[in-house]
């Protein structure tokens, strides 16, 4: 297989479209066999379910090559249990779980050719989603339903290294506490745009979202969740029915219990006690961690030990062990990579 010529180490977080997608159909109860296709793009009726009333929900995991060169992708078994709950919380059809990791190893192995290099830093983005396709006009769940998965090729997230962020503390609300912030639904990003961009005009690379309901407690950030690491070295993190499952922070908490023996607490954290903590990170398949160096609340400046020049020496060795393990230096756990190519 012949890589294609591209500049692997500067791509950035883009859409760069690829030969080949897996699609399957939901119509009359059942998913059709799926195939790879060459068209990129869907042509559905003007009244579709997923454009009247948002019926959509989607994954995000990587692809990547190993010191050893094969490709891998990390724990796709969990994006396919999360994409389950996701599609049942919107009275979707789940895609089924075996299923869903055999069209991601499908729509790799036919991609091949995009998965960066060993050490380019770049990875195989790959997005799997589902819509209601077929018109709805009363409110109520589509019939129909399309499951996809594209892959596009994206650089490292941090071009010369993770520099500690600024976020804020938000006025918005990300999430309900018995809403739909604990799935993963394109309508929670489509509210959370107008808080994102306020952010960044403000000159904050994040939102810190509250709990709605006392607006102390500690959720996450639009697409991120945290961690905090305390002076004696433990890791915390918040716990909250509103909160997405985040599987890069299910396998940090393994880590940090298994392979770095921290004291782990996965609890309520106030916004109160943020100032006491010695590092703060957030983490997701993107970025694995991407440190944090200050919050913002309101005008108040929490400015954690670590400091904004490099992420902090916990949050580092996490960073190190759990990419060590994805890159096939460091025994995995278990399941934890699956081996496509
Ligand atoms: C996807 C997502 C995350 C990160 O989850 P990972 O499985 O680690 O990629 C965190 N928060 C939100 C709101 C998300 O949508």
């Amino acid at each position: 297989m012949e890589k294609k010529q591209l500049d692997w180490s500067n791509l950035g977080f883009g859409y760069i479209q690829t030969e080949a997608r897996f699609v399957s159909n939901y119509r009359d109860g059942a998913w059709d066999d799926g195939a790879i296709v060459t068209d990129a793009n869907i042509t559905l009726n003007e009244c579709a379910g997923v454009f009247q009333y948002a019926q959509t929900i989607f994954e995000g995991l990587k692809a990547y090559t190993t010191e050893d060169g094969h490709i891998v992708c990390f724990r796709p078994d969990l994006n396919a249990s999360r994409m389950a709950d996701s599609a049942r919380r919107l009275e979707m059809p789940a895609f089924p779980e075996e299923r869903f990791v055999d069209a991601v190893v499908q729509v790799v192995k036919e991609n091949a050719a995009y998965v960066p290099p060993f050490g380019s830093g770049a990875t195989l983005y790959i997005r799997p989603y589902m819509m209601g396709t077929n018109p709805v006009i009363g409110v109520k769940p589509a019939d129909e339903y399309m499951f996809r998965i594209f892959v596009t090729p994206v650089g490292p997230y941090f071009k010369g290294g993770a520099k500690p962020l600024t976020i804020k503390v938000s006025d918005f609300d990300r999430a309900a506490p018995n809403g739909t912030g604990h799935i993963k639904a394109g309508l929670n990003y489509a509210m959370s745009l107008h808080a994102i961009v306020r952010a960044h005009e403000e000159g904050y690379a994040e939102n810190m979202y509250l709990d709605p309901q006392t607006r102390t407690k500690v959720e996450e950030t639009g697409g991120a969740n945290f961690i905090f690491i305390t002076k004696d070295g433990g890791l915390v993190t918040p716990k909250s029915n509103s909160i997405l499952p985040s599987i890069t922070r299910r396998s940090l908490v393994y880590v940090a219990k298994h392979y770095l023996g921290m004291e782990v607490e996965e609890r309520e954290v106030y916004l109160d006690e943020v100032k006491d903590f010695a590092e703060c990170g957030l983490c997701g398949t993107a970025a694995v961690i991407s440190p944090v160096g200050k919050i913002v609340d309101h005008g108040e400046e929490i400015c954690l030990p670590s400091g904004m020049d490099e992420m902090g020496p916990a949050t580092k060795k996490l960073y190190d062990t759990l990419t060590g393990i994805q890159m096939g230096k460091l025994e995995a756990p278990e399941g934890w990579i699956r081996t496509i190519l």
